[in-house]
C-alpha cells in the first residue's frame, strides 16, 4: 500500500488550517481566546460545544467527544481513511504529495483518492467544456433563448456555470477521452452512460448546471429538457448517484450561498436551479434548492449547521412552495418526520402560485425579495390551507373542518405550540350557535385528547449520552474536591497550550501533586514528550503529547485541555499561567507539609534525631518555599 512522505504529511497539517477545512462545513463563530465554536456536524445539537482552536490546529466537541486535528477532521466528516484524508487536503491546499516506494500493482487508498479526484477533474473539464458551448456553439442557440427568456443574460449564465450539453451522442465522452480519460471513470463520474454497443453521453441536447459540494467542487449537474423529440421525457435530469454525487447530502446553489445563510441567519429553499439564479440575481443571497429529490432530514442538518448563531439556535429556514400543491407540500414538511426544528421553518408563498423565476420576469427584483420578507410560520400556513378549504360559512363545513384539522395539530410535538395552535383554529373555525363560552377550551380539549392524554404529551427526547462517555468511561478522577480538579485542569491547560511560558515552573510541578490519577497520567505525559520548558507550543508540541499518552482516556483529557479557552485576553495570559502555577505548586507543598508535620509529631528526637533532624530541615525549606510562593502571587 502506498504509504505518504511523513514530511509531506507534516506539511498539509501545517498548511491546511483547520478552521478553513470545518468553516466548510459548520459556520464558525469566535468564542474567545482565539478559539471558534459551532454547531457538533457529528452529533445533534441546539447549542453548540464543537471547539475549534486554530492555535493548535484541533477540534474538539464537548458533546460527543470527537476531537482531533484537520486531517481526522475531514475523515470523520467525509468517511475517508487516513491517506484518503491526507490527499483531498494536500488537492486543496495545492500540495503535490510524494509515496513511498512501493511493489507495483498493489491497490489501495491511493487509488480511491486517484478515482476521487480524476472524477473531480472530470467533472470541472466537462463543466468548463458545456459553459464554453453555451456561448459559442451554434446548436446552443435553443439553450440561450431558454434563458433569456427566462431573465438570465450571459454575466448571469457565467456566474453559475450554466452550459449546454450538445445533442450528438458522444461529444463530451470524445473531449474527456482526449484528455485521458477512460470509459470506465467517465461512467463512474455519471458524465457518460453504457448504451448496448457503446458508452453515449448522459446529458444531450439540455442545459445543465453544475452541482457543488460543500467543498466547493463539481460532482455533478442538473440538466434540463429543450427539444421535443428528446428522448428522455423528464423535464429534469440529474447526475445518478455516484461515489461523489450523494443527492441526499447535496444542496443546489450552497457554493454561492453558504456565506450569506451564516452572516444572516436565514436560508431560502426554492425548487429549481432557475428559481436559485432569480433569488441570487434579485438580492435573496441565501437561496439553495434540493436536486432532484425532496428536501429531507440531511439537507436538514446541513442547513442548520450553516445557520447556527450564537448560542441558540435562530435561524430560520424559509420554504417556497408554489403551485396549487404548496398547501399538501407544507403540510408534509411541518406533520411528518422530524419536527425538531419546524418552529424555525417558515413559507413564502406567491399568492398567484408563480415561482421566484416567474416573479422575477413578472414583476422585478424587488417583488422577489418582498416574497421572501412575507413568510409566515410553518404551521400557520399548512392549518390555513387546509381549514380554508372547507366552506366554514355553513355549519357542515366547519364541522369537517375541524375534524380534518384537529388530527393534524394533535402531532404537534411541542406541547405549547399545540395548544396554541387548538386556540388558534377554534378562532379560524369559529363556535357553532350557543356554544361561544366554551368552544376555545372544548377545542384545546379535542386536540389534547387526539394526542394522547394531555400529561403523556411526548417529552422531548433526552440528549443521547456523549459518546466519548459511552466509549471510554468517565474519566477517573477518583474522590478529589471540584475545587483542587479545577485548579488541576487549569494547571494542565496552561501547560498544554501555553507550554513556555507554563515553563520551568511547571515542570517542577511533580506527577504526585495531581490528585487525580486521570490528570496525573497527563502530567506524565507531559514529562515524556519532554516537559514545558523547552517546548514552542503549536501543532507539534500536541502531537507530542498525543503520543506520549498511554491510553485513550488521556489522550481525549489532552485534547479537551487543547481546546478549552483559557479565562484571561491576550495581554493578560503570562500572568495568569504563573498565578496557576503557583497557586498549584503551594497546595501541593502545603500537601506535603502537613504530612511532614504528621511524620515529625511521630518521631521521637530523642530516639530518632538523625530522622527527626532530616525532616524538620524539610519542613524549614519547605515552609520558606511556601512563603515565597505566597508572596509571589500577593
Ligand atoms: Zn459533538
Amino acid at each position: 500500500m502506498p504509504r505518504i512522505r511523513d514530511d509531506d504529511i507534516a506539511a498539509v497539517r501545517e498548511r491546511a488550517r483547520i478552521e478553513d477545512i470545518v468553516s466548510q462545513y459548520v459556520t464558525l463563530r469566535p468564542a474567545g481566546g482565539g478559539s471558534l465554536k459551532g454547531l457538533c456536524p457529528f452529533h445533534d445539537e441546539k447549542s453548540p460545544s464543537f471547539n475549534v482552536r486554530p492555535q493548535v490546529n484541533l477540534f474538539h466537541c464537548f458533546g460527543c467527544g470527537e476531537g482531533g486535528d484537520v486531517i481526522s477532521f475531514l475523515q470523520k466528516h467525509e468517511q475517508l481513511s487516513f491517506t484518503e484524508a491526507v490527499e483531498r487536503l494536500a488537492d486543496k491546499v495545492g500540495l503535490q504529495l510524494r509515496y513511498e516506494e512501493t511493489k507495483p500493482g498493489t491497490a489501495g487508498p491511493r487509488q480511491n483518492r486517484e478515482q476521487r479526484s480524476r472524477l473531480i477533474d472530470a467533472h470541472r473539464i466537462a463543466a468548463e467544456f458545456y459553459s464554453d458551448l453555451l456561448t459559442s456553439s451554434p446548436e446552443a442557440m435553443t439553450g440561450r433563448q431558454f434563458l433569456s427568456e427566462r431573465g438570465f443574460d450571459r454575466e448571469a449564465a457565467e456566474k453559475f456555470g450554466v452550459g449546454y450539453a450538445p445533442k450528438g451522442g458522444e461529444v463530451l465522452r470524445k473531449h474527456l477521452r482526449q484528455k485521458g480519460f477512460s470509459d470506465d471513470e467517465l461512467i463512474s463520474a455519471g458524465l457518460v452512460a453504457q448504451g448496448r454497443n457503446s458508452p453515449y453521453d448522459r446529458f444531450r441536447g439540455r442545459l445543465v448546471w453544475p452541482i457543488h459540494d460543500l467543498f466547493g467542487d463539481v460532482v455533478g449537474f442538473g440538466a434540463r429538457r429543450l427539444y421535443d423529440d428528446d428522448r428522455v421525457e423528464a423535464k429534469y435530469l440529474n447526475t445518478p448517484e455516484t461515489s461523489i454525487y450523494k443527492k441526499s447530502h447535496l444542496l443546489y446553489g450552497v457554493t454561492y450561498a453558504k456565506r450569506d445563510i451564516a452572516r444572516s441567519s436565514q436560508a431560502v429553499v426554492v425548487e429549481g436551479y432557475t428559481d436559485v439564479m432569480a433569488c441570487h440575481l434579485a438580492g435573496v443571497t441565501t437561496a439553495v434548492a434540493t436536486c432532484g429529490t425532496a428536501f429531507g432530514d440531511d439537507h436538514a442538518r446541513i442547513l442548520r449547521r450553516l445557520l447556527r448563531d450564537q448560542d441558540e439556535y435562530r435561524g430560520r429556514v424559509i420554504f417556497t412552495f408554489d403551485g396549487d400543491e404548496a398547501g399538501q407540500k407544507a403540510a408534509l414538511r411541518a406533520f411528518e418526520g422530524d419536527q425538531r426544528f419546524v418552529g424555525q421553518t417558515y413559507v413564502a408563498i406567491e399568492p398567484h402560485g408563480l415561482d421566484p423565476c416567474e416573479l422575477r420576469i413578472r414583476s422585478g427584483d424587488a417583488s422577489v425579495r418582498e416574497l421572501i420578507a412575507r413568510h409566515r410560520p410553518l404551521f400557520e400556513f399548512a392549518i390555513r390551507t387546509m381549514v380554508d378549504a372547507y366552506d366554514l360559512d355553513h355549519p357542515e363545513g366547519r364541522s369537517q373542518a375541524l375534524n380534518r384539522a384537529i388530527p393534524l395539530i394533535s402531532r404537534i410535538r411541542d406541547r405549547s405550540l399545540r395548544d396554541q395552535y387548538a386556540v388558534r383554529l377554534s378562532g379560524w373555525v369559529g363556535p357553532p350557535e350557543g356554544h361561544s363560552e366554551t368552544w376555545e377550551r372544548d377545542v384545546v380539549g379535542r386536540v389534547r385528547a387526539a394526542a394522547g392524554a394531555p400529561d403523556r404529551s411526548p417529552r422531548r427526547r433526552p440528549e443521547p449520552a456523549p459518546a466519548a462517555q459511552q466509549a471510554l468511561g468517565v474519566p477517573n478522577h477518583g474522590t478529589v474536591d471540584p475545587q483542587t480538579l479545577g485548579l488541576e485542569r487549569e494547571v494542565l491547560r496552561v501547560a498544554v497550550q501555553r507550554p513556555a511560558l507554563a515553563g520551568p515552573g511547571f515542570d517542577a510541578i511533580e506527577p504526585e501533586a495531581f490528585l487525580s490519577p486521570v490528570f496525573r497520567a497527563v502530567r506524565e505525559a507531559i514529562a515524556k514528550a519532554g516537559g514545558c520548558a523547552t517546548q514552542g507550543g503549536g501543532a507539534a508540541w500536541m502531537e507530542a503529547l498525543l503520543a506520549a499518552a498511554g491510553d485513550d482516556v488521556t489522550r481525549h483529557v489532552l485534547s479537551e485541555l487543547a481546546v478549552e479557552t483559557i479565562p484571561a485576553d491576550d495581554a493578560g495570559v503570562p500572568r495568569y499561567v504563573e498565578s496557576v502555577v503557583l497557586r498549584l505548586t503551594e497546595v501541593w507543598v502545603s500537601r506535603r507539609l502537613v504530612s511532614l508535620k504528621a511524620r515529625l509529631q511521630r518521631t521521637d528526637p530523642s530516639a530518632e534525631t538523625e530522622v527527626y533532624n532530616r525532616l524538620f530541615g524539610e519542613l524549614m525549606t519547605l515552609e520558606a518555599h511556601r512563603r515565597d510562593l505566597r508572596e509571589r502571587q500577593a
